[in-house]
């Protein structure tokens, strides 16, 4: 054991925090803290059982519900240098398991063993996310900076900076903005798509990168009239206009609303002179309206906001999914494609499934699962972590 290692606080957890590491969840909640020596903000910790028997090391938080978030069964003495090497991991896994895009999350936080971190790459441009304590330490941000710098050789590193977050962390604010380079929009390329990507604009630009395997996919299935509801910048409408005849995009923010028409124009030869129709509008509204009149589609995407941000919301949320998809099913011709998303955590997939298939009942529709997905594979899933999969993407034949 090294000097350092002997001199790191420990943090005991009770039964039934020592329980969850056991089970092999990475977080132990404040209520699960039975002491934390001395431990600082954000500082490394060891962590030990009531009992005292040590369960490796972890990074703490002195504000978080989630006190601790582990990094390893053993002893870590230097974790600027682990955090070095789990970039270089990161990196190499997306390497084996990204394909046709130059857009991907490089790191998903706990998924890649860097819990508090997210970076995504947008071509040469970097975006990154810090949601922790231990991650905002200066020599920690510093070793980050130089190894996604030595390893990908971005022409800027851009941080974008979630207020609420720094404040449960207890943070001193901070603006987003350019950390390294003065590059910071850029167009980039997804299975073949076009997307504008401008990091410091009023409204995050780019494509929602947990959906870029479910864009390629669904675009198989897609045929005819198309609507793309909720359709922010044009992610899936953009995918879906190759195959259909006509596509209509709906989202209620207007800004999203002009990136998607610009994104349009960007690729106008894969469109082949194809318009898009962009609608501004409440989704919940129009789908009420087009449903109970005689507006029919032979493929509708649904990808709503989360609508259950805590578990609180799970049966509010699971009404508003089963409205939108009500409605929805009632304007697809028979053969139609329903393409049905949700990226709530809390709702779960066999929740989601259950809700479709209730809707389906009410809308007397048959549905049959073509495809039930979840997010892309630089969005990993860590399978003791259950919250690390939160992306739902059901395609189904409906007749
Ligand atoms: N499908 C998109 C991502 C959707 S994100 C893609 O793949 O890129 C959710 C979108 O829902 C946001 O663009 C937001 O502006 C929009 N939105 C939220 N509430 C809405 C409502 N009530 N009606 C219409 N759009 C809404």
């Amino acid at each position: 054991m090294s000097k350092e290692s002997a001199t790191l606080p420990t943090v005991k957890v009770s039964p039934r925090g020592g329980t969850r590491l056991k089970d092999g969840h990475v977080w132990v909640y404040r209520s699960d803290i039975v002491s934390t020596d001395s431990a600082l903000p954000g500082s490394l910790v060891r962590v030990s059982d009531h009992r005292g028997k040590p369960l490796g090391t972890a990074l703490f938080s002195s504000s978080s519900q989630i006190a601790i978030r582990m990094i390893s069964h053993a002893t870590v003495a230097d974790f600027p240098a682990l955090l070095r090497q789990r970039i270089g991991d990161a990196i190499a896994y997306r390497t084996s398991l990204v394909r046709d895009t130059e857009a991907y999350r490089v790191i998903f936080t706990e998924a890649d063993f860097l819990p508090g971190l997210i970076v995504d790459r947008y071509g040469d441009i970097l975006s990154l996310q810090i949601l922790t304590q231990a991650m905002d330490a200066e020599p920690v941000r510093q070793a980050m900076l130089a190894e996604l710098t030595d390893r990908l050789h971005p022409a800027s590193i851009i941080e974008r900076v979630d207020p609420r977050v720094r404040e449960l962390e207890t943070l001193p604010p901070r603006a987003s903005g350019l950390l390294q380079g003065e590059k910071s929009a850029t167009t980039f390329t997804m299975n073949s798509v076009q997307f504008r990507y401008d990091a410091l604009e009023g409204q995050k630009t780019g494509a929602f990168l947990d959906q870029r395997e479910n864009y390629a996919v669904s675009a198989e299935y897609a045929k005819g009239e198309a609507l793309d509801v909720f359709c922010y910048q044009g992610g899936f409408a953009l995918h879906l206009a190759p195959q259909c005849s006509h596509v209509t995009g709906v989202d209620s923010s207007r800004p999203a609303l002009e990136v998607a028409d610009q994104n349009a124009t960007l690729n106008h030869q894969l469109l082949r002179g194809k318009e898009i129709e962009w609608i501004e509008a409440n989704a919940f509204d129009l789908l009420k309206d087009y449903s109970s009149s005689d507006h029919h589609y032979d493929t509708v995407v649904l990808d709503p906001p989360a609508f259950a941000r805590s578990k609180r919301d799970l049966d509010a949320a699971l009404r508003g999914y089963k409205e939108l998809n009500l409605r929805a099913l009632k304007m697809l011709r028979p053969g139609g494609i329903l393409v049905t998303c949700s990226c709530s955590y809390h709702v779960s997939q066999s929740k989601f499934l259950e809700m479709l298939a209730s809707a389906a009942l009410d809308a007397h529709r048959t549905l049959r699962l073509i495809e039930v997905r979840g997010q892309a594979k630089d969005h990993p899933v860590l399978l003791n972590v259950p919250e690390s999969a939160y992306l739902k993407c059901v395609i189904a034949d409906v007749s």
